[in-house]
């Protein structure tokens, strides 16, 4: 194998190894997040507080409708059971009694305007429920298919690192240094195959003697354009894996 195609094959294993890493670095970032959870929750919980609202609002007219009723009740017991003698108190009562059922009546009128009010929200937060339910489901769903793609991609690194000692192995000393070296300089890409005669890395056309060189696959040959070292790119026995 030539010097070059040494390289070249580096390059693609490093490449897909950078590509595992960021998608590994983009995996732990989303493993855990529940922001995507964060509207429906709220939206449930104000669903939640409104309904709760309600209930207590239709308590205490109940409560009222309650205690009016028992106070009627006792009213209307006193004006006939000859407890009170005096006519003037008697007219008081009977006055009494005829207000405080006016009263009642609206507070009725009230308190079904209350259960309207918390059968409402019930539903209102039914829907909330159901709606969080199936966001929790699916935020589930897409975390254990994370902590999957997660195994696959630390296994695919584990291949991709065994494979890169043994190349590097093969390779020449001041080679591996100057791959090094331009990698770094070049993020992450070091070599550049060429694809029409236009170098990948950087889409200039190469011409003249370097194309002539870098076809053959042999001598190193910088880019003029990006100075990357070019190779002929996949083609036959260059393809593997
Ligand atoms: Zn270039």
């Amino acid at each position: 194998m030539s010097r070059t195609t040494q390289l070249f094959e580096l390059q693609q294993v490093d490449s897909q190894s950078d590509d595992l890493l960021r998608r590994a670095l983009a995996i732990n970032h989303a493993l855990g997040d529940a922001e995507s959870l964060r509207s429906v929750r709220d939206e449930h919980a104000a669903a939640n507080a409104a309904a709760v609202e309600a209930q207590e609002q239709l308590r205490v007219i109940s409560h009222e409708v309650d205690r009016l009723s028992a106070h009627l009740a006792i009213q209307s017991k006193r004006l006939y059971d000859g407890s009170v003698k005096n006519p003037k108190e008697l007219v008081a009562i009977e006055h009494d009694v005829a207000s405080t059922k006016q009263i009642r009546a609206t507070h009725e009128d009230q308190m079904l305007e209350a259960m309207e009010l918390v059968d409402q929200r019930q539903a209102t937060l039914a829907a909330a429920a159901r709606a969080l339910e199936l966001a929790e489901t699916e935020w589930q769903r897409s975390q254990d298919g994370l902590l999957e793609e997660k195994d696959s991609v630390d296994s695919q690194l584990r291949v991709l690192r065994t494979r890169r000692e043994k190349m590097i192995a093969e390779i020449p000393w001041a080679d591996l240094q100057l791959y090094e070296k331009i990698r770094k300089a070049k993020h992450g890409v070091a070599v550049a195959a060429m694809v029409n005669d236009i170098c990948q890395a950087c889409r200039v056309a190469i011409s003249g003697g370097p194309l002539r060189t870098a076809k053959q696959g042999q001598e190193i040959v910088y880019c003029p354009s990006c100075a990357r070292l070019l190779h002929p790119g996949a083609r036959g026995e260059l393809v593997r894996g």
